[in-house]
């Protein structure tokens, strides 16, 4: 069958409450613009959350020894981002051979992440360049690049994390991270689909490194409750997954799954690729042309950032606790629903 014509028939009409516990609601309905707002952590917090290394170059403006840095010479595809936040700075692109000693770059990913400012120390007058997120230093920006731009980026390797692109024509397995709402859900319902191989609940999307589930549930970390669905694309296409993933959850509601309100419920496609990037845009396109939802869809679609496992027993939630209230109200229908529309995508039974 035609996937427009699947999505046609298709229209949610019922979204039910996640209902985990109560906590979840409280102070979690922040604005999705809010969500990349700076981050104010005590230097107590920062000190528990980055090595002494990365503390005096981040938040003491510290210097590594030039020819020492872990990415230096790094020359893999995949983007650079924060130490101290995992705000996405720069690309493999985007960097060249300065022979300065430091990791250098000539541009940086647009949208104002990083901060320009004057810096008079040591009896200079230079730019630095800090974190617009958390604040953290990052080093100092300088006009004698060698690339076409003129400008050098020289940046600590401890004020950057390095995200190598996963190279998915050499693995024969893929991975897509989907936020909608409950995780328990949508991994319940991933793990039915023939040629999925794994599905793991997570955290992805927010200010810093290794939430607990709890900083997540009070929305201030800016995450999503996520899962990575793992899949052999010779069973499953990345098409089939996002049409899953669009007909199992309310991609319309902002913020909102059901009575589950805050930005850690929100609908995302949190992609590692242009592929992915490309193929959820497309399909978001399809469902809005065909008028398939009544309201428009408010999915994002963003580059994978801080994604972490969640805690174990938010794993394998609902074949751990079928009885309990909250699967049968919720993750069964969903289930049900499921073998109705997909079902030659479904694992044979056992
Ligand atoms: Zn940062």
């Amino acid at each position: 069958m035609n996937a427009k014509l699947v999505f046609s028939l298709i229209i949610i009409t019922t979204f039910f409450s996640c209902g985990k516990t109560q906590e979840n609601h409280i102070n979690s309905n922040k604005n999705k613009t809010e969500k990349m707002d700076k981050i104010t952590q005590t230097e107590e917090q920062w000190k528990k959350q980055l090595t002494p290394e990365e503390y005096h170059i981040l938040r003491e403006k510290g210097t590594e020894k030039p020819g020492t840095g872990k990415l230096l010479h790094n020359k893999e595809k995949g983007i650079y981002v924060c130490a101290g936040c995992g705000n996405d700075l720069f690309t493999d692109e985007m960097k060249f051979d300065s022979h300065c000693g430091w990791p250098s770059f000539d541009r940086e990913i647009k949208g104002d992440k990083i901060t320009k400012q004057v810096d008079t120390s040591h009896g200079m007058i230079r730019t630095e360049i800090v974190c617009s997120n958390c604040g953290g230093h990052l080093g100092h920006l300088f006009d004698d690049g060698i690339t076409e731009t003129g400008q050098r980026y020289c940046v600590n390797s401890l004020s950057l994390d390095f995200i190598p692109e996963v190279n998915n024509e050499e693995n024969q397995s893929e991975e897509i991270v989907l936020g909608g709402g409950c995780f328990w859900c949508l991994e319940a319902v991933f793990l039915e689909l023939k040629g999925v191989e794994d599905a793991e609940s997570g955290y992805a999307g927010g200010v810093i490194k290794n939430p607990t589930y709890k900083q997540v549930s009070s929305g201030v970390t800016g995450h999503a409750e996520v899962v990575k669905v793992k899949y052999n694309p010779k069973q499953i296409t990345l098409r089939e997954i996002l049409e899953v993933f669009f007909t199992m959850h309310d991609p319309t509601t902002l913020n909102k799954q059901g009575a589950d309100v805050g930005t850690q419920y929100r609908s995302v496609v949190f992609y590692t690729n242009e592929k992915q990037k490309k193929e959820a845009e497309n399909i978001i396109e399809e469902l809005e042309e065909n008028n398939v939802f009544e309201n428009k869809i408010v999915t994002e679609v963003v580059p994978l950032s801080n994604y972490s496992k969640a805690e174990d027993y938010h794993q394998d939630y609902y074949s751990q606790n079928k009885e309990q209230g909250y699967c049968r109200m919720v993750i069964s229908p969903k289930l049900e629903k499921l073998k109705k529309v997909f079902t030659k995508k479904l694992k044979d039974l056992e």
